[in-house]
């Protein structure tokens, strides 16, 4: 398989620390609101990357972080005058509630943050030790002139950044926190440095150190999460032994866009997870996603919807009668996943299948995907064959060929493979 790096703007073919396992570790949500569309496209490609790796019999460690301690999580808490922990509790269940209706399953942890603060004030403590940090009398901060690969990911020139706190305290404007001194209600703990909280950055890291190890396969996330966020990761886990790189895949997906602008709550142009679920199913939202490749823009339209909606009913409408093995298809489908998942490419080759009358491709690659590409009452007869294959490997030609009768006497046309 083939993976675009962002870290070195090229596409090379995909090496695993281990062999044949794979830790991947995406950036999960701040729960402080409902999940929008454009978080439904981040997680759905990396649950299909997920799914296709290990449908090749990879072992994957999929990981995701939940930030429930956060500046934004604070505010809507004291707004709505409930506690940090209800609203975030809340939020986390609304946000795997929507990973479920979407068919995201393949997450192997959830990580809190809160439930991983000794973790973070260690990690914090070694980057003191080792001279990267410092503390002031408003928190503890990286000292990012100690990072000389610093840039390396986003490629911003250091000159046009402009830090979104002003802190005197700080030796320089770009400076980030590790730890944030004051009292911030009940998700504030005590360290070395004084009562307060973990910035956000540090999450990431004491975190997928404690599961991955100072190196891993694959780190995911949103374009939008490149600088500062990855940038600030990499200079903390690389500064703690220099091991490096941190992680050699580092795989971004693009923009959900409306009318050409970034879905985001900032911006107020979002469309909920749950709303958008009451007008289209799983399985046409995933199509839909799915219909870009993973690093190109998306535009949210109800155009696009519809579209991908009637593909799909095509889909449906087409594959009825099993002939059995397409290989070319096959072929097709394996070729583009393994071209940088290049899912267009891959809904093309199972456009193709669905022609050929491939079922039991559909319903494998479908379950990769998670979209089921058979109409309701076709997914029986697949079933029935898959056993039927299952009896014919194991001899029992007897069985088999009464499930075979039974199927020729309801109308239904099956070719064996030869054995
Ligand atoms: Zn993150």
């Amino acid at each position: 398989m083939n993976l675009y790096s962002t870290l070195t703007r090229s596409v090379e073919p995909f090496e695993t620390l281990y062999p044949d396992r794979v830790s991947l570790f995406v950036c999960g949500p701040t729960v402080y609101d409902y999940s929008h569309l454009g978080h439904a496209r981040t997680y759905v490609v990396f649950d299909v990357l997920a799914k296709y790796l290990r449908s090749t019999g990879k072992e994957v460690f999929y990981l995701q972080n939940i930030t429930d301690v956060d500046d934004k999580v604070i505010d809507r808490s004291v707004r709505e005058q409930v506690s940090q922990a209800y609203l975030s509790r809340m939020f986390e269940r609304e946000y795997l509630n929507d990973m479920q209706s979407l068919g995201i399953d393949a997450v192997s942890y959830y990580a809190r943050a809160t439930t991983h603060i000794p973790e973070i004030i260690n990690q914090i403590e070694r980057l003191v030790r080792k001279g990267v940090a410092y503390g002031t009398e408003t928190g503890v901060y990286f000292d990012i002139d100690t990072f000389e690969r610093n840039g390396e990911l986003s490629g911003q020139k250091r000159d046009n950044r402009v830090s979104r706190v002003k802190d005197t305290t700080k030796h320089n404007p770009e400076d980030f926190a590790l730890w944030k001194i004051g009292e911030y209600g009940e998700y504030t703990w005590d360290s070395p440095w004084g009562r307060g909280r973990p910035g956000w950055h540090i999450e990431d890291t004491a975190i997928s150190e404690k599961y991955f190890g100072q190196q891993y396969d694959i780190h995911g996330g949103g374009l939008d999460l490149i600088f500062p966020h990855h940038e600030a990761e990499i200079a903390q886990m690389e500064s703690l032994e220099g091991k490096h790189p941190m992680v050699r895949y580092w795989l971004h997906t693009g923009y959900l866009t409306v009318e050409g602008e970034k879905m985001s709550k900032s911006l107020g142009n979002f469309v909920t997870i749950r709303d958008a679920l009451k007008r289209w199913s799983k399985d046409v939202l995933r199509y839909y996603i799915l219909l870009s490749h993973y690093r190109s823009p998306l535009q949210a339209t109800d155009e696009g919807l519809a579209n991908a909606e009637k593909a799909l009913e095509h889909i449906r409408a087409v594959a009825i009668k099993d002939n059995g093995v397409s290989i070319e298809g096959r072929k097709a489908f394996v070729d583009a996943m393994n071209a940088d998942l290049n899912t267009p490419m891959a809904l093309a080759a199972i456009q193709s299948l669905a022609a050929e009358g491939d079922l039991t491709a559909l319903v494998e690659y479908g379950k990769i995907l998670g979209i089921n590409f058979l109409r309701e009452n076709s997914v029986p007869l697949t079933i029935l064959q898959e056993i039927r294959a299952e009896l014919r490997a194991r001899k029992q030609f007897e069985l088999a060929d009464l499930i075979r009768e039974k199927m020729v006497g309801s109308g239904i046309t099956i070719t064996d493979p030869p054995l």
